[in-house]
Order: structure tokens, then sequence, then C-alpha cells
């Protein structure tokens, strides 16, 4: 429930809270690193309570800072969206006193719900996913639950982000193949007046489809041109490196950590030796992992990836 740290590559480094199990979502993308979505749903439920959420964050934070590590934000960056836990409002609210600021990375898919709106609220920063303004592309990238309309989750962003005091930045995945129109995306974000920042990202870990290809370096830097032509300079970030290396938190429990980021995040080989050494382990416990299946390895982009079974 709570991993990490992870190096985002928005956020510096995250305390991740992964608040709903493997794998509820309302879309399921052709990039997804947690594989496909079995089953898109949209009614929201409770998951977990958030008193066991907290109390799992704040003991990994207590270990992390005791290690002498720092964590930038507290981050809810399930292997799924977020907001389908009807409890996320009040899991923020204990979070916070913990001490560093509150993130939320949603798809933005469930914006529309007043209640979700109320639940984001009290995060101190939230991040929309808006990969395509157009049902075609929408449908080819994100294959949403069949009871979201494109309009009204489009809708429910723009008045989140007129009634969201806190830090408000979105990201696009530019997926290879797929047709986005990205005119039409940045247009919609120049519209969203308090955005801090629009991140375009690309497919750096192995995707859900083998069909979600790696946009050429013309194409990201026609799409930065264009977002910045409408956003303004400085408004607009690529993102495609990889992550950084992981601190290890000291929690004497090394398979554990190992688990709970492949679980959410796929493990470059290199950053995965890394931070086994880092914690004094060795890379034989990673492929007695691999031999026993609760490691996978996968191949993309010539590199090898390792991810917790069942992504
Ligand atoms: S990338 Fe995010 S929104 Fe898309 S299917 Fe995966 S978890 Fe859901």
């Amino acid at each position: 429930m709570a991993f990490g740290p992870v190096r985002s590559r928005r956020l510096g480094v995250s305390l991740g809270v992964n608040n709903i199990p493997a794998k509820h979502c309302t879309y399921s993308c052709v990039y997804c690193q947690a594989g496909r979505t079995p089953k898109p749903e949209i009614e929201r439920r409770r998951f977990f309570d958030p008193k066991t959420v907290f109390s799992q964050v704040q003991e990994k934070h207590g270990q992390l800072i005791s290690s002498g590590g720092k964590v930038d934000y507290i981050t809810f960056v399930p292997d799924g969206e977020p907001t389908l836990d009807n409890q996320i409002g009040s899991s923020i609210r204990l979070l916070k006193e913990i001490g560093p600021p509150v993130a939320v990375i949603t798809n933005a898919s469930l914006l529309w719900r007043g209640d979700v709106v109320g639940d984001l609220a009290e995060a101190d920063l939230v991040s929309i996913k808006v990969d395509a303004t157009d049902v075609g592309a929408w449908r080819r990238v994100n294959r949403p639950h069949g009871g979201l309309i494109l309009e009204r989750v489009l809708r429910g962003i723009s008045e989140f982000a007129s009634s969201y005091k806190g830090d408000l930045i979105s990201e696009t995945m530019l997926v290879g193949g797929h047709g986005q129109d990205v005119q039409g995306i940045a247009s919609f974000l120049s519209g969203l007046g308090p955005l801090k920042k629009a991140y375009i990202s690309t497919v750096t870990r192995p995707p859900a489809e083998a069909s979600a290809g790696i946009p050429s370096d013309a194409e990201l830097r026609s799409a930065l041109r264009i977002f910045e032509e409408n956003l303004g300079r400085g408004m607009a970030a690529v993102i495609a490196e990889h992550e950084g290396d992981l601190p290890y938190v000291g929690s004497g429990d090394l398979e554990g950590e190992v688990l709970g980021i492949a679980a959410v995040h796929p493990l470059r080989e290199e950053a995965l030796a890394i931070f086994v050494s880092s914690a004094g382990g060795e890379w034989g416990l990673v492929e007695r992992l691999v031999s026993e299946g609760k490691l996978v390895v996968r191949l993309h982009g010539g590199i090898r990836y390792y991810l917790a079974r069942g992504k």
C-alpha cells in the first residue's frame, strides 16, 4: 500500500500510495505499464480503511526520514485509477498530517463527479491526464469504460481546473501511430487557466500493448512546439527519461521493497541492480524472485524490465 520512494518524473522523490488493489481502472490505456485492465469500471467504492493507509504510509515515511532520506511528495499513484476509491478524500486529509505535500495522479475521467472534485480539493497537487480531445483517439489510446462520455470528462476537467486551489499539472502521453490530435489537446489545455505545467511523456516502460510505439524525436519536438505556442514558453516539457536511481529505505525487508515498487513501476535492470546493491543485497535475490514467478522480465526498447507478477 505504501511503496518506494520512487523518483517520479514530475515530482522528485515520491513516497507512493497504492490505494486500490490491482488493477481497477476506468481506462485500459494501450501504454499502461500495469498491463490491460481486465474489466474497466466507473463505480466508486471503498477498498481500504483510510486509517490503515495512513498508518502504513506513516511507518514508511518514518523509516525513510530516520535513514537520512527525504520525501518531496506523498503521491497517490496506484496501478489503477485512485479516484475509484471513495475514501480517498479521508485518506488525503489524514496523510497531510504526516508533513510532506500530498499529490494525486489521476486519469481525470471522473472529475465530472462532484464527490471526486470534493475529495481532491485538499490535495496539494493534482496531475490530470489528457491524451485525447477527440473521441476516436480517446477510444484508441485510453480505451475507456463504455459508460464514460468524453464531452462530459473534458467539461469535468475544465470545471475542476477553475475551482481547484492547489497546483495543477497535466500529462499527455504521446503514443506512436495512434493519431492523437496534438493541436486539439494543446488548445484544450490552454483553456485551463491555473495549469502550472503541461508535461508530454512517452512510452518509456513496457506497455500493455506492443502496438503502443515510441514517437520519433521529430514528433516530440513538434508536439512541444505546439504546446508552447498554445500555453506559453516554459509552460510545457517533455519527460522521456527513465527513473533515476532509487534510494533504499532501509526497512529490512528488501524483497518486500522490490516487489512493492515493481508492482507499480516496472524497474529497469540497471536501476534494480543499484537498488539491490545499495541495500547490501545480492543479485541472487532478483534471480530467486524470477524463478519463483514473483517477478517477470519484459523487454522494451532493448532494455530489460522487472515487473511484479500479474502486471
Ligand atoms: S495508464 Fe493509468 S489510466 Fe491508463 S489504464 Fe493504466 S492505470 Fe488506468
